[in-house]
């Protein structure tokens, strides 16, 4: 019997970063949402220990790899260990999101291997244990276990649920080439030697969640790694006016890039955001609908 585990890619709505701490990590006070691009994950019985990823057409796996250094079999012996058993099982990994693109798919693939082991091991690990073993993983491997709308701090790791009623629409528009997370975040300390110690707090994306008004919440999205994403690229910047003009309420970078998303007023303003910049050549436009759940067993 194997078991199927299905895990959503993520979006900042807010992301305050602060300056960098002595162990190297930058303070962050951050609103993840999951969305609705994912990453699909077979585990099935086996002797070994072994991973295999293939993806979607819209993505580019040649980055993913298939040794030790994949993250799915960091999360399959980080749980055995925690259980005393050997970490034996066959992973299958469908990538849909979109692969060093700041939309968190390689803490989704850890999520959803510490749900799928979990299961296919039959073991009765608590929900705290589960999240501080995703916590060692990666910092935005919790948030994929929770999923919805949740707020981070620490390191992002910290992770509280947000009340979020709201339906939001996204259109998704991911580059060619990734960008390194560690590059961007060096850019952000020279770029910013002046930042706070503190992040700067979440609270108006969260009034404006509360309100259920996309215009609100368009006004009051943030991202501190957008300056250091785009001055190292500067065709985001590009892409984000073109996806304004086209009609979205509000153009972002995710996380640390290259992806940007575009928030929408509706899902026809996001299905008409979507096919205009389509047809300004962009080779991959998504559109997801927000927020999603957690990494979960699918039947
Ligand atoms: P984040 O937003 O969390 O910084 P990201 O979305 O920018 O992450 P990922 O797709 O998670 O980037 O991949 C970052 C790097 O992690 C990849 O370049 C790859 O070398 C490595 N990696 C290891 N395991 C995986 C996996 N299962 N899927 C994707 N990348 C993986």
């Amino acid at each position: 019997m194997s078991v199927s585990v299905r895990a959503a890619a993520k979006i900042n709505l807010h992301l305050g970063v602060g300056r960098a701490r002595a162990d190297g990590f930058h303070p962050l006070d951050t609103v993840y949402q999951a969305i609705g691009l994912h990453d699909d994950l077979t585990l099935s019985p086996a002797e070994g220990l072994t991973v295999r990823t293939d993806a979607a057409d819209h993505v580019d796996a040649g980055g993913v790899p298939d040794g030790e250094d994949n993250v799915v079999l960091r999360a399959a012996r980080l749980l055995a260990e925690h259980a005393g058993r050997p970490a034996t099982g066959a992973f299958e990994v469908r990538k849909g999101i979109p692969v060093a693109g700041g939309m968190a798919g390689g803490s989704a693939d850890a999520a959803a291997a510490l749900v799928a082991c979990h299961r296919l091991w039959g073991l009765d690990t608590s929900d705290e244990d589960l999240l501080r073993l995703a916590a060692d993983l990666g910092s935005d491997i919790p948030f994929s276990l929770v999923g919805g709308t949740a707020r981070g701090r620490g390191r992002g790791e910290l992770v509280t649920p947000v009340d979020d009623t709201g339906s939001w629409w996204w259109v998704a528009v991911p580059a060619t080439e990734g960008l390194s997370t560690p590059a961007v975040y060096r850019h952000f300390d020279v770029l910013r030697p002046d930042a706070p110690v503190e992040p700067p707090p979440a609270d108006p994306v969260l009034e404006a969640l509360a309100t259920g008004e996309p215009l609100r919440l368009a006004r009051a999205l943030h991202n501190d790694l957008q300056e250091p994403a785009i001055d190292l690229r500067p065709e985001l910047g590009d892409l984000i006016v073109r996806g304004e003009a086209e009609g979205a309420l509000r153009g972002l970078v995710s996380g640390s890039g290259p992806t940007v998303v575009f928030l929408c007023e509706s899902a026809e303003g996001a299905r008409e955001t979507g096919l205009a910049l389509d047809g300004a050549g962009y080779d991959v436009v998504l559109t997801a609908t927000a927020p999603v759940a957690g990494a979960h067993v699918m039947p």
